[in-house]
Parts: structure tokens; C-alpha cells; sequence
């Protein structure tokens, strides 16, 4: 066992960061450090534009840059800072206490109040029998969680999900995802079939709602057919798609999910890492379908804000009861972390008490007016969706309807510029493709929503040119 003593010779390492922590950076000084000694792992092309900014602070559903520069976040960072840029002061007191009290317990045999409260809060917050929690770190973490309880549960090792989703980086998360992100894990996590869901991309399932719902969920039944019924554990999807396009099922379909899922002993998993906690005007996505009880949920992002990193996976009772018996086994270090779950708990407070739900649903007429606008104005706007505060922009670049970027086509400047504009404009939102997203943080009022689109309605002023 040899170690070079060169390497583990620390001396005046602690002053010469002392100075560096002290100090602060200019941004090509930031700029410099993050591009020598961090790995990008994003494409660098789809978010050239905003990489030059170094944010610098935030406050509500702005942040500034280090020149002082002020953006309005229209896509609340990655659809999770719901309660905006400003850490509510509750948030920052329950952390604080947490940290000075129990600042970690090991998950395995010990338990904290605050997880317990946080339990009880979420039970009545989440319609059903669905009163059981796990706690993990993430998104794709709650998924990989979902999708192993779904096989332990079951026996069975199949796992449907649908090609128009996202369900996270991780291995199994990335198999579970259907869209092109999938293809750079590939061969990834075995025993995933991926479903075509009501929104194909070139093809139609028909022209009415009724008939769209019917075709979809009958081609799940042949899915179904073909790979066994049982041999399926679990079919996950995302209630309302969210990257892949904000799309509401048509009527009836997760209710047909639902349904087809108990004719096999199948188990309905919703990702609600997006919908969750009012980003779709409900409580939960699954709640814009009726009497929908999954027997699975997993969640992140607005859970908390993203003030801490945060997923959890709830489930109903005979999920629950099954792992009574036979405990999954393993967690992680970070499971049920006391510090996150504090936040979270005194966030959803925070939640209640300034009744954020109540304003998604007084901005989701202004949002759904100002798109409307939008469209009216600009021939460059092919199309809008948006329900609750969740919504989406498709651009085309001709009056045939075609769009600048196919799905995963190759970049189109006049969307980088577009991107840029925005930037330049003091806009902060995700360009994808051929479309832009207007996802604001949760407690938005109307003045700051009207901002936002004074500052869209200029760049697609630029882009109709
Ligand atoms: N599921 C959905 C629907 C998501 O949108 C995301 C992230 O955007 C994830 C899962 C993954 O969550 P995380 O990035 O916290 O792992």
C-alpha cells in the first residue's frame, strides 16, 4: 500500500482556499473554473445561450446574473422552484432547527419526529388509501424505488411505461423513459416495453377526443396481450406529460389505464415528479382524471421547492401491507435525511397557509388569455397547451404548419436565437425542439405573468421576421 506523500502533502492548501472562499469571482472567472474542472454532461448546444450566465441570487420568480442583470423564470428552473427564488422564512427556520437538533439519522432502525409529521401531512394531502412514504433524493431515485417495489410486489418482471416520457438519469429510470434521452443508457435496465400513449408523434389515433382515448387504450390491450398480462408488474406513466409536451390525456384514458390495470393485477404508477404539488391546477396530476387512485405515486421537485434535494415514493395499503411482511431490504444513506424532510415539511405549510393552489388557479385563465394573445399575434405560433401553470408553446417556421426543429432533429438557429433573445430580454425559459415552455413558479401574480409575455411577444416579434 503506497501513497504518494506529494499528493497527500495538504500544507497551505486550507489558506490558499480561505482566500479563494473570501474573495468573490468575476464571472469569467467562474466561468473559467466550471469549464477546467467540471464535467458538462448536458448537450452544450441546447443551452449555449444561458451558459454565460452566473446566477447570482434570486427573489420570488426572479434571479440576477453577476452583472445585475434580472430574468423572469418561466420555467421555474427545471419545472421545481414552484415556490419561486425566495426561500420562505419558515423554510429556512425549520432547517435550521433541524441541522442544530438531528442533523442526520441513520435510516436503517432510527426515526425522527419531523419524518413522522411530515408522513401524517402528506396522508392528508394525497386523496385514497395512499398513506405509506419513502423518502429518497430525487426523481429518478423514487422511480428506481417504484419500479422495484412494483416487481417485489408483484413477482412479475415486466414493466410497461410509454415512449413519450421522461422518468429521470438513473439507470432503470433511464429505461423507463421513452423519449430519445433513453438512447445514450442503451442496453440499459432490462424488462421494460415501452407504449405508444394518445399522443403519437407523425401518426393520429383519430379526430375526436373519444375516439383518441378508445384506439390508445385498445392498442394497450394488445400490448398487453403480447407480452402477458402476467408477467407485468407495473405500467408508469406521467399523468400529464410534461417535457415531451405538456399533454392532458383525452378523457377517460387514465380512468381506462386504471381499469386495464386491474383486469391484470397490474400496478398504476404516476410520475408525479412534474405534476405534482398544483403544477397542473390539481393537487396531483392524477386528480384531473376521476376517482384515479394509483397504487404507486412518485414525487420530487415541488415536493420542497428544490430547496433540498427530495423524492418520495407513496403508496396505498396493499402495496404497504405487502412490505410489512417482506421489507424491501436495502435504502440508501440518504433516505428520509431529516434536514430535506424539514424543509419539505414546513414548505407544504407554506403551501397551505399562502394557499398556492388558489393562485395557480387564478393565474390559469390569465395564462391560458395571454397564449391566446400570443397565437392571434404571431404567425410563427403554430399552437399552444397550458392547464394550471403548465404550459407550452410549438413554433413553426411556415404557414404549412412545419416546425423549425423536428423531434429530435438537428438545432435550427432560429431557435438559438430565440433562446438568445429571451436571454438578452431578461427571459429565462427551456427551448426545446421546435416549442418554448411557460411553467412560472407557482406563486406568480398577474402583473409578473404579463411581464413574461410583454418580453415573448418582442422575441417572437424577432422570430416572425
Ligand atoms: N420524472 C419526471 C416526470 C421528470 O420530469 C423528472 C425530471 O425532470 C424526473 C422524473 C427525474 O427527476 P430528478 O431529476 O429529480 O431525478
Amino acid at each position: 500500500f503506497t501513497t504518494s506523500s506529494k499528493k497527500n502533502n495538504f500544507d497551505g492548501l486550507y489558506e490558499k482556499h480561505k482566500k479563494i472562499a473570501d474573495v468573490p469571482m468575476k464571472t469569467e472567472e467562474v466561468m473559467k473554473a466550471i469549464s477546467e474542472n467540471t464535467l458538462f454532461t448536458w448537450n452544450p448546444s441546447a443551452t449555449a445561450a444561458a451558459s454565460s450566465i452566473v446566477m447570482e441570487r434570486g427573489e420570488g420568480v426572479y434571479f440576477f446574473d453577476k452583472q445585475g442583470k434580472k430574468y423572469i423564470d418561466f420555467n421555474s428552473q427545471a419545472m421545481c422552484s414552484n415556490l419561486g427564488h425566495t426561500v420562505p422564512q419558515e423554510v429556512i427556520d425549520a432547517v435550521d432547527k433541524q441541522l442544530k437538533t438531528v442533523a442526520y439519522a441513520y435510516p436503517c432502525g432510527l426515526v425522527t419526529e419531523v419524518k413522522a409529521k411530515l408522513s401524517l401531512l402528506m396522508a392528508d394531502l394525497m386523496p385514497g388509501d395512499l398513506n405509506h412514504f419513502y423518502y429518497v433524493s430525487g426523481g429518478a431515485e423514487a422511480n428506481e424505488t417504484a419500479m422495484r417495489m412494483a416487481r417485489l410486489k408483484t413477482g412479475r418482471h415486466k414493466i410497461l411505461a410509454r415512449y413519450r416520457s421522461y422518468h429521470g438519469a438513473t439507470l432503470g429510470a433511464m429505461g423507463l423513459t421513452g423519449d430519445p434521452r433513453r438512447w445514450g443508457s442503451e442496453p440499459g435496465a432490462s424488462g421494460i416495453v415501452h407504449f405508444m400513449d394518445p399522443f403519437p408523434y407523425t401518426f393520429s389515433w383519430g379526430s375526436t377526443e373519444e375516439e383518441i382515448c378508445q384506439k390508445s387504450l385498445q392498442y394497450l390491450r394488445e400490448v398487453i396481450s403480447y407480452e402477458g398480462g402476467k408477467n407485468i408488474a407495473a405500467i408508469f406513466l406521467e399523468p400529464v406529460t410534461g417535457t415531451n409536451g405538456i399533454l392532458k390525456p383525452p378523457a377517460g384514458y387514465l380512468e381506462g389505464v386504471r381499469q386495464i390495470c386491474d383486469q391484470h393485477g397490474i400496478l398504476m404508477v404516476c410520475d408525479e415528479v412534474m405534476n405534482g404539488f398544483g403544477r397542473t391546477g390539481t393537487m396531483f396530476g392524477f386528480e384531473q382524471a376521476n376517482n384515479v387512485i394509483p397504487d404507486i405515486v412518485t414525487m420530487a421537485k415541488g415536493i420542497n421547492g428544490a430547496f433540498i434535494p427530495l423524492g418520495a415514493v407513496a403508496c396505498r395499503d396493499h402495496v404497504a401491507a405487502h412490505f410489512q411482511k417482506s421489507p424491501i431490504g436495502i435504502g440508501s444513506t440518504y433516505n428520509s435525511h431529516p434536514v430535506t424532510l424539514a424543509s419539505a415539511y414546513a414548505a407544504l405549510q407554506y403551501f397551505l397557509r399562502t394557499d398556492v393552489l388558489g393562485n395557480v388557479h387564478r393565474m390559469e385563465p390569465i395564462l391560458q388569455s395571454l397564449m391566446e394573445d400570443l397565437k392571434k399575434r404571431h404567425p410563427t405560433v403554430k399552437t399552444f397547451r397550458s392547464l394550471g401553470l403548465f404550459g407550452t408553446v410549438e413554433l413553426q417556421k411556415n404557414s404549412r404548419g412545419e416546425p423549425f426543429v423536428e423531434f429530435n432533429g438537428p438545432a435550427h438557429p432560429a431557435m438559438a436565437q430565440l433562446k438568445n433573445d429571451m436571454i438578452s430580454n431578461g427571459l429565462y425559459t427551456l427551448v426545446r425542439f421546435s416549442s418554448f415552455f411557460t411553467n412560472p413558479p407557482l406563486i406568480i401574480n398577474e402583473k409578473e405573468l404579463r411581464q413574461g409575455f410583454e418580453i415573448l411577444d418582442k422575441c417572437l416579434t424577432n422570430l416572425d421576421k
